[in-house]
């Protein structure tokens, strides 16, 4: 993490202008290598060509991660930029229950980002699709007046009896999540006090010490492309599924909107990490509010049939949270000491202390 802080352009790099925009583009697409029998043509020509796979539909999503809004170069190393907007895209497939196969990427450039800097971002784009075994196919480079902006669109494809969208939680079905909540916004605070030292004394180092978990969630995220066969095991398909990209209170409410449900929730069955519970604490923040709000967990909410409900006491990936409910009882969280809240009353940003 000894690159954390360092400046996205400086002595010695090479201006983009030097080289010429078709230049870069080669520079970062050159090593892109084809793992998915689909893609018929990748970088290159107008266009790329995805051949039609028989029995399965395809999905296509896209996202844009805008500089200061999204995410600050000050700290956030440009690789793992360049990892996480495509994790970010790969996520918003897996949320289909379909796999990712293709992904294309679009920059807007401003003058402060040199060559180098985009090498540096693509080198975490070529990571992400080798360990999620996606092609990149496309995409599209030009300068910015302001920052860097990136557009994933992401591709993915399943026979059409295996997805799974938002709309088909029903009362009495079970609200399930994977892995654990509140991590990434946790690592955020802790890039921003960082950042907050290194102002005010660039020699010092940042030591994320015990919390390099924390870190990880925020500047590495995994998107749960592991999960399907998750299902697979358990003999039945979620009848809702969405992923956790913008923290549980969002992404329960959309989930029970487009479905035409309400939902229960038990703060105690909130799956958060002991590592935020201590930094929550440390920083005055409520850990709940870390998995409400936070966002960017990357992991996936979905509603089970009450009938798989035994074989998931104790499973490693996945917690129950909660129930469906009818759409007139509103969306409710039970907190630890039993007493109701309205969800959204819970759902404020946390500010650090
Ligand atoms: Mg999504």
């Amino acid at each position: 993490m000894s690159n954390l802080l360092k400046k996205v352009g400086g002595e010695g790099l090479t201006p983009i202008g030097q080289i010429g925009v078709p230049a870069l583009i080669e520079r970062i697409t050159s090593q892109g290598v084809h793992r998915q029998a689909s893609t018929r043509l990748g970088v290159g020509d107008d266009a790329a060509r995805i051949l039609s796979l028989t029995n399965e539909e395809c999905v296509v999503t896209t996202d844009l991660m805008v500089e200061g809004v999204h995410f600050d170069t000050t700290y956030f190393p440009l690789m793992h930029l360049g990892y996480k907007v495509v994790v970010a895209g790969i996520s918003d497939v897996v949320a289909m229950n379909a796999v990712p196969r293709q992904i294309l990427l679009a920059l807007a450039i401003s003058a402060k980002y040199t060559v180098e800097a985009i090498e540096e971002l693509y080198k975490g784009v070529h990571a992400a699709c080798a360990e999620y075994g996606v092609d990149l196919v496309g995409g599209d480079v030009t300068s910015s007046t302001g920052g860097l902006t990136l557009s994933i669109t992401a591709i993915g494809s399943a026979p059409a009896e295996r997805m799974v969208g938002r709309s088909g939680a029903r009362k009495g079905e079970l609200i399930c999540v994977s892995g654990d909540l509140g991590a990434a916004f946790m690592g955020l605070n802790l890039l921003e006090r960082e950042k907050r030292i290194y102002r005010e004394d660039p020699g010092i180092q940042p030591d994320f010490g015990a919390y390099e978990y924390l870190l990880q969630r925020q500047i590495r995220p995994a998107a749960r492309i592991d999960m399907a066969a998750v299902f697979d095991r358990l003999g039945c398909l979620p009848t809702a599924l969405i992923d956790l990209s913008s923290g549980l209170g969002r992404d329960i409410a959309a989930l029970c909107r487009a479905s035409g449900v309400g939902c229960r929730l038990y703060e105690d069955r909130i799956p958060i990490d002991p590592l935020v519970h201590e930094l929550a604490t440390h920083f005055h923040i409520d850990p709940t509010l870390c998995a409400l709000s936070g966002g960017e967990d990357y992991e996936l909410l979905f509603t089970l049939p009450a009938s798989v409900s035994e074989k998931l006491e104790g499973h490693p990936d996945i917690s129950m949270v909660g129930y469906i409910t009818e759409a007139e009882d509103g969306l409710v969280l039970v907190s630890h000491s039993g007493q109701e809240h309205e969800l959204h009353r819970r759902m404020y940003t946390p500010e650090v202390q």
